[in-house]
């Protein structure tokens, strides 16, 4: 017989999203279970942010080995053990799935293996290989990620790979075309770029890294010619052959047919929400044209008792949005009247330079009707930049003019990635340029640009004129 199982809080799906929204629930006195059907960490841990960032330094640090005369260091017969790289990386994605398992048992919540399936409004049916059973709960949340879509000509397969295939390779592919130039073609493209392989990227708009800025993207598209990577834009991938050594690329550009051959395709063209396979229709959750599911601004569905967050509602597919979005909802099951808040929410590229973006950008001020100051700062002005060999790009805040409140930042360059921290914590104290221009920054450090930038706006920069 099935009989049920009752708990306060159940959450399905274990990637960035389900298992923070988890922990929290279960800090603020919740009877938590957790459903996955797959791996714990899901996505951004197993296939998706982690492996990818160890590959791109893996692959950076090689790079660096074989490049780096200008500097005084010439390397002989620097070698790769690429199978050696992947065992690595597997490693660091191993700590991070075994560490998110003990800090989810440590918080007592029950993990449960296998896939849900919505029964009513409170509850649900979760199959496993040869078994199944009935979970009720007070509120589920709904956490189930997204997924690689397939373009019509390329059906993926041992040679037309999607990211979790080019993330997963055993052998260092000779040349690869990677079709879409958002971040994860070119922080993929650019990883093997660096580990010598071959690469063409094929991107069906006018740019790489659409939503980023010019001055921005500029960089990173030098820096991948550099490393002689191919980058065709306007190019619309119209088929793959597939041969036993490699692949045969067709696409259409300056409306003329061409081929590109490969040992390998990556497909890399957007992501879809996981909310086909659920039985949402069963409980009436509604789901907009996309497949993402309608949510407020506590995250919670048109059923009160089911919310949703991560992937699989509106918004940028990052990490970070999700975990967010996973303490807002824990919270508000718990009785608390939190609700999301996108200003402060950073979006990263791991290129060559870091791309980072956090709140408003020029034109979207200008779009909003908002007069700001954009005041820069150059990373080749930075000591530490320059001691670091990593004088490309620089340092931009974005402020309101009326009361030079900061409302948003760019960086490019080097370490992008962690420096656009302190302008997101600017945002979210209210913070104007003097609060950030009087604050002390240790110096050699690439951080000193932040301060320096909120002096630009001041009209006092110190080191530049
Ligand atoms: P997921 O992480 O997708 O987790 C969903 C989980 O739900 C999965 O484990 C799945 O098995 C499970 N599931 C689905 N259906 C069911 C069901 N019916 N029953 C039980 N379980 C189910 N983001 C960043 O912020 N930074 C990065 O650097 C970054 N790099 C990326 C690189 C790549 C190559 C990719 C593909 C993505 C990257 N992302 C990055 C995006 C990031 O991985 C996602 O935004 C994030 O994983 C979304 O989290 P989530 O919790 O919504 O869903």
């Amino acid at each position: 017989g099935d009989f049920p199982i009752e708990t306060d809080t159940i959450v399905i799906g274990a990637g960035p999203g389900g298992y923070v929204a988890a922990i929290r629930a279960a800090q603020l006195g919740q009877k938590v279970t957790i459903v996955e059907k797959g791996e714990l960490g899901g996505v951004c841990l197993n296939v998706g942010c982690i492996p990818s960032k160890a590959l791109i330094s893996a692959s950076h640090r090689f790079h660096e080995a074989k490049n780096s005369e200008d500097i005084g260091i010439k390397a002989e017969n620097v070698t790769l053990d690429f199978g050696k790289v992947q065992e690595w990386k597997s490693g660091v994605v191993n700590k991070l799935t075994g560490g998110v398992q003990g800090l989810l048992k440590g918080n007592k919540v029950d993990i449960v293996k296998g896939e849900a399936y919505f029964v009513d409004e409170h509850s649900i049916r979760v199959m496993d290989e040869n078994s199944a059973q009935t979970y009720t709960f007070k509120n589920a949340i709904i956490a189930t990620g997204s997924r690689p879509v397939e373009i019509p000509g390329f059906k993926y397969s041992k040679r037309v790979l999607d990211s979790t295939g080019a993330i997963n390779l055993d052998e260092l592919p000779k040349s690869l075309v990677v079709i879409g130039g958002g971040y994860i073609g070119v922080e993929l493209g650019s990883a093997y770029a660096n580990f010598g392989t071959e690469v063409t990227i094929i991107e069906g708009t006018k740019d790489i890294l659409g939503g980023f800025e010019k001055q921005m993207t500029a960089l990173v598209k030098r820096n991948l010619k550099k490393k002689n990577v191919n980058i065709v834009t306007n190019a619309e991938a119209k088929g793959v052959e597939e041969t036993d050594e490699g692949v045969k690329v067709t696409y259409a550009a300056k409306g003329e047919e061409q081929t590109v051959e490969a040992d390998y395709v990556l497909v890399t063209v957007g992501r879809k929400p996981n909310t086909d396979e659920l039985g949402l229709e069963q409980v009436g959750v509604k789901i907009d044209d996309k497949g993402l599911i309608e949510v407020d601004k506590q995250r919670r569905s048109n059923v009160p008792s089911i919310f949703a967050i991560g992937d699989i509602v509106d918004g940028p597919k990052l990490a970070h949005k999700a975990s967010y979005e996973g303490k807002i909802a824990a919270e508000v099951i718990a009785g608390q009247s939190s609700e999301v808040d996108y200003i402060g929410i950073p979006a990263v590229v791991f290129s060559e330079p870091e791309l980072a973006s956090v709140g408003y950008s020029e034109q979207q001020a200008k779009d909003e009707g908002i007069e700001i100051e954009a005041a820069r700062f150059p990373f080749a002005a930075n000591g530490r930049a320059l001691a670091l060999n990593e004088t490309d790009g620089f340092v931009k805040l974005i402020t309101r003019k009326e009361d030079g409140l900061i409302i948003g930042g760019q960086i490019a360059g080097a370490n992008a990635s962690d420096m656009i921290a302190e302008i997101g914590l600017a945002i979210e104290a209210g913070m104007t340029a003097e609060d950030v221009a009087m604050t002390i920054h240790a110096h050699p450090t690439l951080g000193e640009m932040t301060m320096e930038a909120a002096e630009v706006a001041l009209g006092t920069p110190v080191h530049i004129m």
